[in-house]
């Protein structure tokens, strides 16, 4: 990372933030979006169905089946991947473009096979692995947040074992204690180290 480091403050760059179902990556990427404003958060494509006060446009663009084909065919799409064996989601790749262009950095909160897919898309992005403080620490998070049903938090926690497993795939990893303080350490590989404080 030190050469990435050495350009300094201007550079944009492309972050992806990865890890384990219900370590706080949306939780870490809320803070950045709602604190660092110069980040641009990518907004996904989602098949899935919104859930209580999630905003279309806002935390996902929900669409169906073949607005998600359609997107595919036109090559929309930096990456896309079906996730926890049932949804698809995928990362549309104008805002990025876009962003990168205007010299802000771009964060995308995606799971590890998109991850995976944007390193070989986007050599030059920086993947970071958000991890828990604890297994235990995790299962309680993902149970705690009760949005799944028990089958769902199953399958979800045989996924992050898998995920776990592929941390050192990695360019950095920060470990979820304190959600802003993950935030900042995410926010500082974008920027000087002088130049990532939280805007009031
Ligand atoms: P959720 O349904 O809980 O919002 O997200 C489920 C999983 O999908 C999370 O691990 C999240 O990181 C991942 N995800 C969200 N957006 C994308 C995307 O655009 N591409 C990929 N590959 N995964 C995504």
């Amino acid at each position: 990372l030190a050469h990435r480091e050495a350009r300094g403050r201007l550079r944009s760059r492309l972050v992806v933030l990865a890890g384990p179902t219900a370590v706080g990556k949306g939780t870490v990427s809320a803070h950045i979006r709602d604190n660092y404003p110069d980040v641009h958060l990518s907004i996904s494509a989602t098949t899935r169905s919104p859930r209580p006060g999630e905003v279309d446009g806002v935390h996902y663009y929900f669409v169906d089946d073949a607005e998600f084909d359609r997107m595919i065919r036109d090559r929309e799409l930096l990456e896309y991947a079906t996730v926890h064996n049932s949804y698809r989601y995928g990362t549309p790749r104008p805002p990025i473009d876009a962003a990168l262009h205007e010299g802000r950095s771009v964060l995308l909160e995606i799971d590890l096979q998109g991850a995976r897919l944007v390193r070989v898309a986007m050599p030059e992005a920086v993947l970071v692995f958000l991890l828990p403080p604890t297994w235990d620490e995790l299962v309680r998070r993902l149970i705690g947040r009760g949005t799944e049903d028990a089958a769902e938090q199953q399958r979800r926690l045989e996924t992050a074992k898998v995920e776990l497993a592929a941390q050192d795939e990695f360019d950095v990893k920060v470990v979820n204690h304190d959600v802003a303080e993950a935030a900042r350490e995410v926010v500082e590989l974008m920027t000087a180290s002088d130049d990532a404080r939280p805007r009031d």
